[in-house]
Order: C-alpha cells, then structure tokens, then sequence
C-alpha cells in the first residue's frame, strides 16, 4: 500500500460533433482508510486535522520560489506541442497566465492570490498525473477564486488534444480531470531523395525537425545516417496527424518508413500492437524488461483505474504497480532511454522519468536516491536509482508506471516490446497492415 492519498479513475468517452472523440479520466483524492461508514465522520475529521498539520506552511516553506517547475524538458518522443494560437482560447479565469521561463509553481499561486494551503491540496490531487511537473513554456494556466477569494478550479491547458483540471470539493480537497481530446487523424505521405544530410532532405519534404529525430531514433540500429546514405537515395515517410477543430495539434505519429538504398530497403512499419518492426516483423526496438527491479519482490498494490474508496465512495485511480522493495533496493531501467525528469515532490516523493522513444515513458515513485540526471542516457538493466520511502507514504515501496502514448497502462500486462520477433500468426496479420501501408506510400 501507497501513499495517503490515494488516487482512482474512471475513464468514459463522449463524442463532439460525431467526429471529435474525448475520453476524460476523473481523478479524486482522499485518505485511504478501510473503515466503515460509521467510523466515516471521525475518519474524515481526523484525517482534515492529520491534513492540516501536513500542510501546515514552515516559514521557510513561505519563500516563494520553493517549487520550481521544470520548463525546459523536450521530450524526444512524439509530444503533443501546442501549435494552435493561445489567444484564441476564450476564457473568464481570474488569473491567467501563459508559462513562460522561470515561473514557478509557488511564484504563481502568489500572484493569482492563492495561499500556499490550498496549492498543497493541488498537489496532492495531482500525485497520480503529476501533470504540474509538466509545464513547459507556452502552456496555460487559470484560475478560478470564488466571492471569498478561495480557488474554486485550476486549470493546466496543454494544447487542444490535453487539459487538466482541478475542481475544488466541499471539503476542501480537489478533484482532478485529466482531459484528453483525441480529434481526427489524417495520413500525411511525404517523399524525397537524399541530397545533402538525411536531415535536410527530409526538411525539403516539410518534416519537422522533432519527427526527422523521431525517424534516426526509430532507425538507429539499422542505419547510420550519417555515413551510409547515398546522393539519390530514395525515401518514403507515412505520418498520422492529430487535428482538433480543423487544426493540427501538433501531435503525429509515425506510421511507416521506407528507404530505398542500393538494392536494399530499410523499413519501419507500426504495427497495431503499437510497436515497430521492419516489415520482415523483426522488432525495431530492444526488448524491455517486465519489471525495473533486478529481482522479484512482493506486488503490494496492483494497478486499478477503478479503485473505489470504501470511506470517501469516490473513484480514483492506481496508475502503477507498487513493489515493496526495501529502502535501498537497485532500481533498473526496462528498457533504454533518456532521463526526462529527476524531482522531488511533497507527496509522491523523488521520483524519475525516462523517454524511451516509440512512445513510451516510464516513471519511478518514492526514491530514497537517483543515481541519473536530466538528459543523461541510459540503458536496459542499468541501475538508476534505489528505492525509499520517499513522499506520503504508508511503507517503503516502489511506485512503478508505464505509460504508452503519454496515458498510463498496467506495467505487468501492457503489450511492450517483450520479444525481437513477431510470432508466425501476428506476422500474418503484419504482412497485410505492411501491404496496405505501402500501398498508401505509393509503393504497391
Ligand atoms: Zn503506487
């Protein structure tokens, strides 16, 4: 078991205009506690007391500039970048800002005349999506104060394809609605011929520097971009955009690639299952490791989009397994990757974040120590980190998350890259998907 606040979900979609599909995920924070209704008014009253003492500013917790938030992480797997005009956005928020470099999260509570209580109860309704972390600038911030001056909703505006809002409940804490729109794709076919560096001939084609990235990343192993193509080199590229409202999200995903060298073919093709392969099925990426631990060790809490709270009745979500590691435990990178993230927050306690391309990133939760930094690269199997009792906490344990397209999945049964190979009956379905993409790209 976890931390006091526990967090559950339940995910509906609804769907806007017969096209624009979105699927809100409601977050609600409460003390976890297993004791009956009865026991429900004294649970909560001590819990509020047991709360308040928590959040209790220290007067060197007065200072602002005390949290700051990361502002310069870029991610190196497909992002959702906001590429439609902020101004546009119509909004009656009574403090709105646009995150700019050197905000910090204590700086703008001030501003918007929020005491630092009620930005605790922010955070720790936040402990599950540590969406805060995430600013970067560009991105929004509102407030909403009642007649009291009291925040009623905070909203975080990422882009038009993801929001996160944070509504305020009777008692004080708050709610947390993680909004993700998923719009319409539409396929985008480029092609070019290499003259100059890979880089610029896939810049001619109107790629953009972060998805040209995203295509050396993806291809790494198979080809040295630098030294093995050739003036006339032939190349295909099939993309997928996001678009919302008739405007692109900037969010795109790679769906095939093909290049044409000598007499060879390099190809990368995604499959259904959402990993890649060249089109004789192989993987593209390494395989990962189940768990990031160098052994086996108890699973204290499941993942659960859908733990109900027996004291609260609200839902709320366990985005990870938990291990219970002892303090000091080797924690391991799955897979290779990039650190993205090494902070330290008030309820989920240190915790890492690595980009391990192909979009997947996974998370480590209530470090005692990290043993990485920011932009440093890590391997399969590498120590990175030992695990404590970091944050609010019941134990030591590990809070492990695995997330596929920036949305959580349970780590010990998401479709990962376990295997180098297809398997002879998806390879059949691959063949088809391949056939059809090339197709697409023109290459029937
Ligand atoms: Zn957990």
């Amino acid at each position: 078991m976890l931390y006091g606040a526990q967090v559950q979900t339940s995910k509906r979609s609804f769907s806007r205009f017969d096209f624009l599909k979105s699927s809100v995920l409601n977050f609600q924070t409460f003390f976890t506690a297993q004791e009956t209704r009865l026991h429900k008014r004294v649970i909560l009253g001590a819990g509020l007391l047991i709360g308040a003492v928590i959040l209790w500013p220290t007067n060197k917790e007065l200072l602002p500039q005390r949290i700051p938030i990361d502002l310069d992480i870029e991610s190196l797997v497909a992002q959702l970048t906001p590429a439609t005009p902020m101004t546009n956005i119509i909004s009656r928020a009574d403090f709105n800002h646009e995150i700019t470099s050197g905000d910090t999260l204590s700086g703008l509570f001030v501003q918007a005349s929020v005491d630092q209580q009620t930005m605790y109860r922010v955070l720790e309704a936040d402990l599950n999506v540590l969406a805060l972390d995430t600013l970067k600038p560009g991105n929004l911030i509102k407030f909403w104060l009642d007649d009291q001056g009291e925040l009623t909703k905070l909203e975080l505006y990422f882009s038009a394809a993801r929001q996160v809002v944070f509504t305020r409940f009777d008692d004080g804490s708050f709610n947390v609605d993680e909004i993700n729109v998923e719009g319409i794709w539409r396929n985008r076919n480029l092609s070019g011929e290499i003259q100059g560096s890979f880089y610029l001939s896939a810049k001619r084609t109107g790629l953009s520097a972060a998805e040209i990235q995203r295509i050396e990343t993806l291809l790494k192993e198979k080809l040295n971009f630098a030294r093995d193509l050739r003036a006339g080199d032939r190349f295909s590229v099939l993309m997928n955009d996001q678009f919302i409202d008739g405007s692109s999200t900037g969010a795109s995903d790679i769906l095939g690639v093909t290049i044409h060298r000598g007499r060879s073919d390099i190809t990368a093709f995604q499959n259904s299952d959402g990993n890649y392969y060249d089109d004789q099925g192989r993987s593209l990426s390494r395989a990962f490791q189940r768990i990031p631990l160098q052994s086996n060790y108890r699973i204290s809490s499941r993942f659960n989009r859908h733990r109900h709270h027996p004291v609260t009745g609200r839902t709320s979500p366990h985005n990870g397994t938990d291990f219970a590691t002892p303090i000091g435990t080797k924690v391991v990178a799955p897979g290779d990757g990039i650190v993205s993230l090494v902070t330290d927050h008030r309820f989920a306690g240190k915790y890492v974040v690595i980009e391990h391309g192909n979009n997947y990133r996974t998370r480590y939760l209530h470090l005692s120590k990290s043993l990485v930094h920011k932009g440093q690269r890590v391997s399969r199997g590498q120590v990175i980190a030992l695990s404590g009792n970091t944050g609010r906490i019941t134990g030591p344990h590990l809070h492990y998350e695995f997330h596929v397209n920036g949305r959580p999945v349970d780590p010990m049964k998401a479709n990962i890259p376990m295997a180098s190979k297809l398997s002879k009956k998806q390879m059949s379905e691959f063949e088809q998907l391949v056939k059809v993409r090339k197709m697409m790209m023109g290459q029937a």
